[in-house]
């Protein structure tokens, strides 16, 4: 499988557009060592394939795929993207659907829950169905596993979330939040996408350990941390992140996990960020990677 890390960081991206805190401060001017970072996106393609998946569909979708030349189009109207499969209905992880209305027919691969928040009593979802078919639906089941193209399947497993903000009226349902395991069907590597997982369960302790590639939550470092910054936030299991750092934190299991570990949407307050912070060296010290935006991993096992 192919795996294209176009966007890392959690909703507002690093530096955030109304942050001064130290670290989106330092990465401004230059003062510290960190990499800005774009808000949270995977594409993925399987071995030998042209056609490419997205993980979610960030808010800087458009700058994302004009970075990633596999993304490009190959002749005039025309995109390798195959299909968009949604984890969550947040706006960082859905608002991209409204960078690709260029009249492209789309397939979304999303639960019942996070597509009719999207598509129902939502007026700007319009500009993404002005002729039949602009748009196809394609619904996931928790727990079944769908084939995508080129011998891809993907399964929406429920973590710990919420409904999105906007729709934070609405009864909570396993189906807000799902992780994607994606895998060739022919055998080589299980990827696991989680960039939202609010605590620990017996499926995502499943997920971790059978994962060869898991990127996996990675938003804060502390439960109170976003208090620290902006006063009166939300604690972050309030926001459906689980925290990395302590007893009981999300580090001790990701530093059991047996396969290459990567954390992704990571918040502009969180000091992993800081590449010479002693939270940086703790993730480093348990085998886990913070992804960067540009990342790429090919892995080219061959199928059992
Ligand atoms: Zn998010
Ligand atoms: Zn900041």
């Amino acid at each position: 499988v192919k795996v294209r890390v176009l966007g890392s960081a959690a909703g507002g991206g690093f530096p955030q557009w109304n942050c001064g805190c130290r670290l989106c401060l330092g990465v401004r001017a230059g003062t510290l060592r960190a990499r800005a970072r774009t808000q949270a996106q995977l594409a993925v393609s399987a071995r030998g394939a042209a056609g490419w998946y997205l993980l979610g569909a960030s808010p800087d979708l458009g700058s994302q795929l004009a970075a990633c030349p596999p993304l490009h189009p190959r002749g005039p109207r025309d995109t390798p993207i195959a299909g968009i499969v949604l984890g969550n209905g947040d706006l960082d992880h859905v608002l991209g659907l409204f960078a690709l209305r260029e009249s492209q027919p789309l397939v979304v691969w999303a639960t019942e829950r996070v597509w009719r928040g999207l598509a129902e009593g939502n007026a700007i979802w319009r500009t993404l169905e002005r002729f039949p078919g602009q748009v196809r639906w394609e619904r996931l089941v928790l727990g079944e596993e769908r084939p995508l193209a080129d011998g891809l399947a993907i399964t929406a497993l429920a973590v710990p979330g919420k409904p999105p903000l906007h729709l934070a009226s609405a009864p909570p349902s396993a189906e807000d939040t799902v992780a994607i395991r994606l895998r060739e069907q022919a055998g080589g590597p299980t990827l696991v996408y989680a960039p939202t997982v609010g605590g620990r369960t017996p499926l995502v302790e499943r997920l971790a350990a059978e994962a060869d590639l898991l990127f996996f939550d990675g938003t804060f470092w502390t439960s109170g941390e976003l208090g620290g910054t902006a006063p009166g936030a939300p604690r972050a299991e309030a926001m459906a992140h689980w925290p990395l750092s302590g007893t009981g934190g999300s580090l001790e299991l990701l530093e059991r996990a047996p396969g290459r570990r990567w954390l992704i949407h990571v918040n502009n307050t969180n000091p992993i960020l800081d590449e010479d912070s002693p939270e940086r060296a703790s993730v480093r010290a348990a085998g886990v990677h913070v992804a960067e935006d540009g990342l790429a991993v090919d892995t080219d096992e061959e199928g059992p």
